[in-house]
């Protein structure tokens, strides 16, 4: 929707909103074949690593299984389609993005002026722009996430766009196995075909192959730059496992931005070299919120990174383009036209947008506050951050409006229409939970991998590389897996 349709009343609940999705196979189960299959599928799981280190009884030793739906949900196969199908426009979309100076600098120049963290980024990005680009190429590896608009039934809404640490691509790939695993164990291998194909694993090592190659030094290392505890452990590792087995040659090593901070510097070539090592690809697992950089030595070690010759996942340029602010200001009307030239590619990509609007001081923004004042629950409220619990719901969102209103502080964030995907029922299987779960009703989020590989000029690399599905109770507001609401899953297509 258009900043010029602001919409006035609420929707009229739907039949739609209080129906439940089909499920894959006859539920509830009897109890006796619910408690031996949910025995069964957590040690899968665990064997198969769908697993985090524990938050709770942390150790580096163990692992407990990741929280996940005992069988797949159902996700509309035309949406699933769809989805897939736009993935190469939007990684197109966010190249171009990321390499429009002049875009981003328009997109955040309020946003930076209030929020200390983006205004970082941003002075990162203008010193090595003035610079001058030192990589070959920019490595996207992306994710976007949907949910189905149960309003609108034939229809999927994107959530947001992830452009650093998009997570989830190695443990989804197993989860993914694991439902063909569990409908077979339950006697349903007839539909093992509405299960679709997921390699998300492969094509995201794969852009970080295309990328060493194109580095062009077989002594060279990936390097991945990881918070100072990780809990998803098993994702992380997946990938530095596969990149192995798909190319013998290559090495991963991990460090957190205070060991690079510490210890990493440029060659004579602006090679970055930490420990003896010279490294051809940045993989950022960590660096997308304040808590990562404990002092100027990790925003030192952001620059110095940025400075170099390796090939980064994400670039800041594609960190700063994967921003709400910029989410929302390519909803504008006529902003997809300026990054893409086929008019059905920006109708396709303008119809999977919901309401976006800026907290600006001017009347659009004026339009969106007195909208959110006068009906909170239609909307969420997101500032410029990532990775989960940033985000304001239900009543607070009015709250929030009103303490903010007059203040500057508001320009940092903005305004979203909820989302209201169909209900769901189904078995949650979590760490510590009873041996038979109940069922609860769920709502769940489709995210889209994509692969993007190119420099200013060109794109010469471009792919979908396969899904995730994250599955909560429908009254958690965020479904973080590793929070405790959300497990993840996989789709079961439905026509
Ligand atoms: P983050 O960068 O923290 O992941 P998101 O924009 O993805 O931020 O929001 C976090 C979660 O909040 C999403 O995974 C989703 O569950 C929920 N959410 C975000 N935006 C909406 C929306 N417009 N409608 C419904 N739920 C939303
Ligand atoms: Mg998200």
């Amino acid at each position: 929707m258009s900043v010029n349709q602001l919409p006035s009343k609420k929707p009229k609940m739907s039949e739609e909103n209080v129906k439940h999705l089909p499920s894959a196979i006859p539920l509830p189960l009897p109890e006796a074949e619910l408690a031996d299959v949910v025995e069964k599928s957590k040690d899968w799981a665990l064997m198969h690593g769908a697993a985090m280190r524990s938050k709770t009884t942390f150790s580096e030793d163990s692992l407990n299984f990741a929280p996940f739906v005992l069988v797949p949900t159902a996700f509309p196969r035309k949406q699933f389609l769809k989805s897939i199908e736009i993935q190469p426009i939007l990684n197109e979309l966010m190249h171009k993005v990321a390499h429009s100076r002049e875009f981003l600098t328009e997109c955040l120049q309020e946003t930076i002026k209030v929020d200390d963290f983006t205004g970082r980024l941003f002075n990162i990005y203008e010193t090595v722009f003035n610079e001058g680009v030192t990589q070959r190429a920019c490595l996207g590896l992306l994710r976007s996430d949907y949910m189905v608009h149960s309003a609108a039934t034939d229809n999927i809404k994107q959530v947001e766009i992830n452009t650093i640490a998009s997570s989830f691509g190695g443990i989804a790939t197993h989860i993914s196995e694991y439902n063909r695993y569990v409908l077979q164990e339950l006697g349903h291998s007839d539909k093992l075909k509405n299960l679709p194909d997921n390699n998300a694993l492969e094509g995201l090592c794969s852009g970080m192959i295309e990328a060493w190659k194109l580095y062009g030094n077989s002594n060279a290392v990936v390097l991945f730059i990881i918070e100072d505890v990780t809990y998803n452990i098993c994702d992380q590792r997946f990938h530095e496992f596969k990149i192995r087995e798909m190319d013998p040659q290559v090495k991963v090593i991990r460090r957190n931005l205070t060991e690079i901070g510490d210890r990493a510097t440029l060659g004579a070539k602006k090679e970055l070299i930490i420990d003896g090592f010279e490294v051809a690809v940045i993989y950022f697992r960590a660096g997308y919120e304040p808590g990562h950089y404990h002092s100027e030595k990790e925003w030192d070690a952001r620059l110095l990174m940025e400075r170099s010759l390796a090939i980064k996942s994400p670039t800041i340029h594609y960190h700063l383009a994967g921003t709400k602010k910029v989410q929302q200001v390519l909803a504008r009307p006529g902003v997809l036209e300026n990054f893409l030239s086929d008019p059905s590619q920006v109708e396709r990509v303008r119809n999977i947008f919901t309401g976006l609007y800026s907290l600006d001081f001017d009347e659009v923004g004026e339009q969106a506050i007195q909208m959110a004042i006068d009906d909170p629950e239609r909307f969420v409220l997101k500032p410029q951050r990532e990775g989960g619990g940033n985000n304001v719901y239900g009543l607070e969102v009015r709250e929030a409006i009103k303490r903010m209103k007059d203040s500057e502080e508001r320009t940092a964030w903005i305004l979203m229409e909820r989302i209201h995907p169909p209900l769901s029922r189904g078995y949650m299987v979590r760490p510590g939970g009873s041996k038979v779960p109940e069922m609860v009703d769920m709502v769940s989020e489709l995210g889209i991998f994509g692969v993007v590989l190119g420099d200013g000029e060109s794109i010469w690399y471009n792919k979908q590389v396969g899904h995730m599905l994250r599955t909560k109770v429908s009254t958690a507001d965020e479904g973080g897996v590793a929070a405790g609401l959300g497990a993840l899953d996989s789709p079961y297509l439905i026509d």
